[in-house]
């Protein structure tokens, strides 16, 4: 399938937005927020969706009204409870399913953990005396030109800045059972791709992990 191809109710690589709302390609009704559509009405993670109709990560799921609002919302964020918020005014039945499955699905053990250090920051902001790590928040020493306070946070930090693929979904499905392969052609790359990625997360999520336990310090520039 090509891109401006017939897809479903829409065109596949393209999100069509209307001003009831984002086109669904998989019914042809109208919705403010297609991932949390996707999810409710059609059990499909925003990912699968992008993945079904050729939608680009770069493409956002959501119309541009309630984007902006969520952009002017000053620590909002998708899956924030501010957002949940404003989804619940425009369709409650949809915000209630988000609240449970697609809220963990989205944010995730990592997304969770990165919420807490944002609130944290936030809430230190009106005493910008001691820069403060972006990742682990504590004060950060003898490195003023960087966000973070350590080598272990840097690597964390630049892990999370590139990461784009669904890394935490492919490692639950590949827990479950699923080979690599099988999720790259249900993804729609190849098994290589797959199998570093979530390689590349479990490496992430093994350095969080030892942050957590340990602190920053004391840790090698490199884990093997
Ligand atoms: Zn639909
Ligand atoms: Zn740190």
């Amino acid at each position: 399938m090509q891109v401006g191809d017939p897809d479903g109710h829409g065109r596949y690589g393209h999100v069509d937005e209307e001003a009831d709302g984002l086109l669904c390609h998989e019914c042809g009704g109208h919705y403010r927020s297609l991932g949390v559509h996707a999810y409710t009405a059609h059990g499909m993670t925003a990912d699968e969706y992008r993945a079904a109709h050729g939608i680009p990560q770069r493409v956002p799921l959501i119309a541009t009204e309630t984007r902006e609002a969520v952009s002017a919302a000053s620590a909002a964020r998708v899956g924030s409870e501010a957002w949940l918020r404003m989804v619940e005014k425009r369709d409650p039945t949809a915000a209630s399913h988000a609240r449970t499955r697609e809220s963990f699905q989205r944010r995730g053990k990592d997304r969770a953990r990165q919420i807490e250090v944002a609130k944290r920051n936030i809430a230190g902001a009106r005493k910008p005396i001691t820069r403060r790590c972006e990742v682990c928040d504590r004060p950060i020493v003898g490195r003023k030109d960087r966000s973070t306070c350590s080598p272990l946070c840097a690597r964390i930090s630049t892990y999370r800045s590139k990461s784009s693929a669904p890394a935490e979904v492919w490692d639950q499905l590949h827990a479950e059972g699923a080979g690599w392969s099988e999720i790259g052609r249900r993804y729609g790359v190849t098994h290589t791709n797959v199998r570093n990625t979530v390689l590349r997360y479990r490496a992430h999520m093994a350095d969080v992990e030892f942050l957590e336990a340990h602190g920053p310090g004391d840790v090698p520039e490199k884990r093997g």
